[in-house]
């Protein structure tokens, strides 16, 4: 099972991804996650994705898709993936059919998780992360049992640098700008499909279930 997740910044995307490697056991390839993960350990990639992250902007295609490419090489991707932020313009779009092509791999299928642009600004500034395994948080709409602390390993929960109102203003724009002809590219191929990501976590994950049950 070879499968994207799309939508805007606060959709949803990482919270379903979650869920979907929960279930259906394929890797969960994120690369905002793989960025943060560099930038933590200091490394060149974190480095060269820093200052672009920083403003809310993108990182530049050939850092992206080496990164990714040598992703989808690795063992556990014989099975399928779960690419989730990538890819996010149609330059990646193209390398990534590429790079599968390559491999002797396709795509199955490009959830599209849809969320009114209105509601991502308070999805994203009331989002809250565990800084050890990742989950997600919000304040409001899915908020730990105790205040501020992860229910899996007890961790003290953080905000995203590039979750502050500023930044998050500005990775809209971004987003929303490149998101639609994407879209396009993969309506066109045949491979998209769009779930209202407008509803409660559980529902929208059933939702996805649902899909990925018919193949
Ligand atoms: P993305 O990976 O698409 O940026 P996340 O999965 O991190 O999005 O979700 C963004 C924020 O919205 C998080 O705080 C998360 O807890 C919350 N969230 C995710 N799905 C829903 C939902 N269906 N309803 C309400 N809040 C949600
Ligand atoms: P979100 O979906 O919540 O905005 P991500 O974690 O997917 O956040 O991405 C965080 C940041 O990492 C982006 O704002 C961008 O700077 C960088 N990034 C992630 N994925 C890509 C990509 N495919 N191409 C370019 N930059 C990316």
């Amino acid at each position: 099972m070879n499968l994207i997740l799309m939508g805007l910044p606060g959709a949803g995307k990482g919270t379903q991804a979650a869920k979907i490697n929960e279930k259906y056991n394929i890797p969960h390839i994120s690369t905002g996650d793989m960025f943060r993960l560099a930038i933590k350990e200091g490394t060149e990639l974190g480095k060269q994705a820093k200052e672009y992250m920083d403003r809310g902007d993108l990182v530049p295609d050939e850092v992206t898709v080496g990164i990714v490419k040598e992703r989808l090489a690795k063992d556990d991707c014989a099975n399928g993936f779960l690419l989730d932020g990538f890819p996010r313009t149609t330059r990646q779009a193209e390398a990534l059919q590429e790079l599968l092509s390559d491999l002797g791999k396709s795509i199955d299928y490009v959830i599209h998780v849809d969320v009114p642009e209105e509601n991502l600004v308070e999805r994203l500034t009331g989002r809250r992360i565990c800084p050890t395994c990742g989950t997600a948080y919000h304040v409001v709409y899915n908020p730990p049992k105790e205040e501020g602390i992860c229910d899996k390993d007890g961790s003290q929960l953080i905000q995203r640098d590039d979750d502050q109102p500023e930044t998050v203003k500005n990775r809209l724009a971004v987003n929303i700008e490149q998101t639609q002809p994407l879209l396009d590219f993969y309506q066109d191929k045949g491979y998209l499909v769009k779930v209202n990501g407008d509803q409660d976590i559980n529902v929208v994950f059933q939702d996805i279930e649902s899909i990925l049950e018919k193949k």
